[in-house]
């Protein structure tokens, strides 16, 4: 089964609306020769994702927000809707664990967010991942298996096909602790036994899994080199153009595009 490999930027609370604009008028034309074989997405805040995906259109790099509310509407002072972001974005990030750690998200909220996500035609991004406590009880496995189902219950087999589940070992995002190559292989197999066991093989073996946790150029290829491992998500090596036309470039290497 071929996935066209995914490599997502989240740019977190970085970079205002005329940084990123800037950013992505210099990133745009040095993607542009791998965007048949790469899905190439920036994630940036919520008040730069109106200029960034004007800036960005026809170029074919792909724009991702960084979280949504679950309602359409009403009385949810600073949230963002979902059909706010139709149009501007075309994926969505949900269940990072800054989210779930500082802003109380729990399973449940994420799972409504990803049903409100594929209402409106918007693919959700979907991060899980354990916390440095729970792998070393040796329950990563089944504590990231849990929070897959979790978020996708109920969610349709026909929008399985535009979901991406991104595996971030808590204790490697933003750390510069990396988790090895097989050990975030083999969470990323698990993630993909556990989409079997509820959607059956077609499913699995279309849903796209990325890794991410202090993914950097020197340690992109080993990552890609996974075959259960789609592509990235990319925090801190995202924000430099080269670092992150780097990463886009070792991805092709590697899935020998
Ligand atoms: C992230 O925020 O999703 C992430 C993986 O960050 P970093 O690459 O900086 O660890």
């Amino acid at each position: 089964m071929m996935r066209t490999p995914i490599i997502a930027g989240n740019w977190k609370m970085h970079k205002t609306a005329s940084e990123s604009v800037e950013f992505v008028r210099e990133l745009a034309p040095r993607l542009s020769a791998y965007l048949g074989r790469i899905e190439c997405v920036v994630c940036p805040t919520f008040v730069a994702l109106g200029a960034t995906a004007l800036t960005l259109q026809g170029s074919g790099v792909k724009v991702g927000a960084q979280n949504t509310h679950w309602e359409e509407k009403g009385a949810f002072t600073s949230q963002i809707a979902p059909n706010m972001l139709a149009g501007l974005a075309d994926y969505v990030i949900i269940g990072h664990s800054e989210c779930r750690q500082y802003l109380g998200e729990t399973d449940e909220m994420i799972n409504k967010k990803a049903h409100a996500l594929v209402k409106h035609a918007l693919k959700p991004i979907i991060a899980v991942g354990e916390s440095l406590a729970i792998r070393q009880a040796g329950d990563a496995m089944s504590f990231v298996g849990a929070q897959v189902v979790a978020a996708l219950k109920d969610i349709p087999a026909e929008a399985m096909m535009s979901v991406v589940i991104a595996y971030e070992p808590i204790w490697a995002i933003g750390t510069g602790m990396n988790a090895t190559s097989a050990d975030a292989a083999q969470i990323c197999t698990g993630i993909r036994g556990t989409v079997r066991g509820i959607y059956g093989d077609t499913v699995a073996d279309a849903v796209r899994i990325q890794y991410g946790g202090s993914v950097k150029p020197d340690n992109m290829v080993e990552y890609m080199s996974q075959s259960d491992i789609d592509g990235a998500l990319v925090g801190g090596a995202a924000l430099k153009v080269d670092d992150f036309t780097k990463l886009i470039e070792l991805a092709a290497e590697a899935k020998g595009l």
